[in-house]
């Protein structure tokens, strides 16, 4: 079964913290083990805000890529899902962008981003993050940057954005806006997580929802089991969900995690509890990777 990851911050780890490429959780045979892919690395601004060398840090982690021991897409997609671990790349957090059209376009030709999370957990000149609780939405920059990315085929993602950004994006995106690691507000009740409304809206304009692995979104109390993991994707598939789901480890960016699912060999362990659950095999190939697939064969 073909699987996806929309989430990792591995390339930080590597570039930024010079953690060796075998000591990270994301390693090329936990990928082969896992069956995964595509897996996603996150060029990861960091805590810069809109102080900083945010750019610099993206070139260093694109300049770090060779060290995943992946192969990494950046030009076009095959026409079917690659079978052996594959990496594509995202931004987190657009302070990257320093504001510039030219930043975003000298990364796309660079990288081919195939998302960016407008903000990460500060401010910077696309808007305003989800911790904190601003009430404004998106800058001017932040239009003008989405009317690029539409243009670009790149997704916006909001897993990281405050919900008035959030909605200016709903009503202005041409491409579906994407969570890539985000949960249920509703049954762990953290900013990072989406309320109904914004799951509703994922749902309806036909995004993504990467399911976070971080026990503390999956749970208030932390203690997290692949139970709770269930529990977030069973609210999603009640809601009319299943076509939009899939995972956003978040893994080398999260301290805590359920037990039996601390790196990407163990994704098939969690998608055997969803057979046992009930789920058919054609929606667990969905959430598994064909609905995240989907998504970025549609961004043209
Ligand atoms: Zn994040």
């Amino acid at each position: 079964m073909f699987i996806a990851d929309a989430h990792c911050d591995t390339l930080y780890e590597i570039a930024i913290c010079h953690t060796k490429p075998e000591d990270c959780v994301v390693t090329p045979d936990r990928l082969r083990r896992g069956g995964v892919g595509i897996q996603t690395f996150a060029l990861f601004c960091g805590k810069h805000g809109t102080h900083g060398t945010a750019y610099q840090d993206g070139v260093d982690m694109l300049n770090a890529v060779p060290k995943l021991g992946v192969p990494v897409l950046t030009g076009e997609l095959p026409d079917e899902p690659p079978e052996v671990p594959t990496g594509i790349l995202s931004c987190e957090g657009g302070e990257m962008l320093e504001g510039s059209i030219e930043r975003f376009n000298e990364f796309m030709a660079s990288a081919r981003l195939r998302m960016i999370a407008l903000t990460w957990n500060f401010e910077n000149e696309i808007g305003y993050p989800a911790k904190g609780g601003e009430r404004k939405g998106l800058k001017p920059f932040g239009f003008e940057l989405v009317r690029a990315m539409d243009a670009a085929g790149v997704r916006a993602d909001v897993s990281h954005l405050n919900e008035a950004g959030f909605w200016d994006l709903m009503e202005r995106a041409a491409l579906a806006p994407i969570a890539t690691h985000s949960n249920c507000r509703w049954l762990c009740d953290v900013p990072r997580n989406l309320t109904r409304e914004q799951v509703k809206a994922l749902i309806d304009r036909k995004g993504f929802i990467g399911i976070n692995f971080y026990s503390d979104f999956l749970r208030t109390d932390g203690r997290a089991t692949l139970d709770d993991v269930m529990r977030h994707i069973d609210a999603i598939c009640e809601m009319g969900g299943e076509h939009v789901l899939g995972f956003g480890s978040d893994f080398d960016g999260i301290e805590t995690w359920p037990d039996g699912l601390g790196d990407p060999s163990c994704f098939p362990v969690l998608l055997d509890a969803l057979r046992r659950r009930g789920y058919s095999e054609e929606t667990l190939a969905g959430i598994a990777g064909l609905n995240m697939w989907r998504v970025l064969k549609e961004s043209k």
